[in-house]
């Protein structure tokens, strides 16, 4: 008997027959001996639809009634999904996360989870099949929150950790991760296994298999995943500790994101304080920076700094840093069709020539580097976004990922 968290995103819940088709997934893991908790997403689309109903009234509605309204899409296929195995005959029963309660804390649209009460879940296991909707929480003051875009896997994890689950399987519409998008390269290849550390670097370096905050949690409370097919009965890709992983290749997965944009100040003065004050503003504006870069000045007094963001920050930084007394420059210039590509792997620490591999790889395909930055277990480059898929198929084949 093991005690599982199965987690179905929106495509694996779009519909009656999906629906009816998970609970049949649920009614064998019954049949099999295991202790059901299934947290599922709204129906694929819906959660857009409801934004989109939102902003009909007004692009800035408020939030603590867009999470009443979000939440409701996890409301209904809960709802459906408890409804469907009951027809199975399984006992089963949904609950509102503010009836379990799953407690957060933060902004609306945005929250964390703080702690939830699993006393009623674990309870109800000795029974039937506990149906939790993902990404809705409560708020230390009663009012309905949820928890970032694609949240129910953080959802999951959580649960998974306090109900001191045996595994933690995600359910989505494709069959594992990927060494590389297979959508746009179909040799790529499905990986059996990767560690927390590479699932995290892979998912926010623009993966999307799985949101990045979850496999953290799962990271951090060592919580075993799977990623797997509600549509297949192919195995998956598993996640843990990296000490079980053998890894045979110094890449495991080549990742790319067309959301940054890249800004470039000439003129800066070259003495100390000049970055901080450039950033300072940035920071209290919760502008994320990612890559740095500054140029050896060609003259004594000056030099240009170069750094990368996220592409909607790009006219409120530019705002900032136009409007900032204590930042002086002789020129603002950014470019937004850049992409950002990405090595991840466990292996590359103890691999040498990764990096001179990569730089060749891109400069045979006559691709120009902007901007590159690196981790113990990751190498990203910014690039003119047409040469993305390019530089991803280079790579792929260049480590052997083929
Ligand atoms: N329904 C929410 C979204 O579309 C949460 C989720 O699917 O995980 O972002
Ligand atoms: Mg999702």
């Amino acid at each position: 008997m093991k005690k599982k968290v199965l987690k179905f995103g929106g495509t694996s819940v779009g519909s009656i027959d999906r629906i009816q088709h998970v609970a049949n997934i649920i009614k064998s893991e019954v049949e099999a001996g295991n202790k059901i908790i299934a947290v599922v997403s709204a129906m694929a689309g819906k959660t857009n639809e409801l934004i989109e109903y939102s902003q009909a009234i007004d692009k800035n509605f408020d939030k603590r009634e867009l999470d009443v309204l979000l939440s409701t899409g996890e409301q209904v296929t809960s709802s459906l999904l408890a409804g469907a195995l009951v027809n199975l005959n399984i006992k089963s029963k949904s609950w509102l996360n503010w009836q379990i309660p799953i407690l957060t804390e933060g902004e609306h649209t945005n929250a964390r989870i703080l702690n939830m009460n699993v006393s009623k879940i674990n309870q109800y296991l000795k029974e039937g099949v506990a149906i939790v909707p993902g990404f809705q929480g409560v708020s230390k003051i009663g009012d309905i929150t949820t928890i970032g875009r694609g949240g129910s896997d953080a959802t999951a994890v959580a649960i998974a950790k306090l109900l001191n689950a045996d595994t933690c399987e995600i359910y989505t519409d494709v069959d594992g991760v990927y060494s590389t998008d297979p959508n746009k390269i179909p040799v790529a290849k499905k990986i059996e296994k990767i560690s927390y550390d590479e699932m995290l670097e892979l998912s926010s370096l623009g993966a999307k298999v799985m949101q990045s905050s979850a496999v953290q949690t799962a990271m951090m409370y060592d919580i075993p995943l799977e990623v797997r097919s509600t549509f297949t009965n192919r195995k998956g890709t598993k996640i843990f500790d990296q000490q079980e992983i053998d890894y045979s290749k110094s890449v495991t997965g080549v990742a790319y994101s067309k959301d940054d944009a890249k800004i470039t100040l000439t003129g800066v003065e070259d003495k100390p304080g000049v970055a901080a004050n450039i950033f300072e503003p940035l920071n209290k504006a919760q502008i994320n920076v990612d890559m740095v870069i500054q140029n050896i000045s060609s003259d004594q007094n000056t030099t240009d700094i170069t750094f990368t963001i996220k592409r909607d920050d790009l006219s409120k930084t530019k705002d900032i840093l136009k409007d900032n007394q204590n930042i002086v420059y002789k020129e603002i210039t950014h470019n937004d069709k850049v992409s950002k590509v990405s090595i991840v792997g466990a292996g590359m620490v103890s691999t040498p020539g990764v990096t001179y591999r990569m730089f060749r790889g891109l400069a045979d395909e006559k691709i120009n580097i902007l901007a590159i930055s690196t981790s113990e277990i990751k190498l990203s480059v910014i690039i003119n976004e047409e040469n993305t898929l390019k530089a991803v198929k280079k790579l792929h084949t260049i480590f052997e990922l083929d």
